[in-house]
């Protein structure tokens, strides 16, 4: 695990997820979710899911959270975390993956989270495997 990682950046990004979860604007779905990045500049990034009258036009927790990095100038994902309720795990949807993996690296942390906190930790790699990314566009950083 990478030194950023430890026990306190994970209990400060879940509290920073669960805080945005508490805000998440879910009156369809009723599934309210959080999520927080870590930028490569150690600062915490957190979002919720916005839902709206027209489905698809909502977003994703992971999405608030990328713009909310984006408009603050961070462009590298340290580690990812995402919380929401029940007993089911949650991982990001295969649209944020692929949002994630624009910012992120396949040995990028990803803490999936339930109400008792982590349930379960991932890469980047494992959830999005042969992904296409900026390399393939030979824009990498
Ligand atoms: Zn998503």
């Amino acid at each position: 695990m990478p030194e950023s990682d430890g026990a306190e950046k994970i209990a400060a990004m879940l509290a920073a997820a669960r805080a945005a979860m508490a805000q998440a604007y879910a009156p369809y779905s009723r599934f309210p979710v959080g999520a927080a990045l870590l930028g490569a500049n150690g600062k915490i990034y957190a979002g919720c899911n916005v839902e709206n009258a027209a489905y698809p036009q909502g977003c994703c927790a992971e999405t608030s959270a990328i713009s909310a990095m984006i408009a603050d100038g961070e462009r590298q994902i340290r580690a990812v975390l995402v919380v929401g309720q029940g007993t089911a795990l949650i991982a990001p949807c295969g649209g944020c993956r692929q949002r994630l993996n624009e910012f992120a690296a396949a040995n990028t942390p990803v803490h999936l989270c339930g109400p008792q906190g982590v349930m379960q930790t991932v890469t980047m790699g494992a959830l999005l495997p042969y992904a296409f990314g900026p390399q393939n566009l030979g824009s990498a950083s």
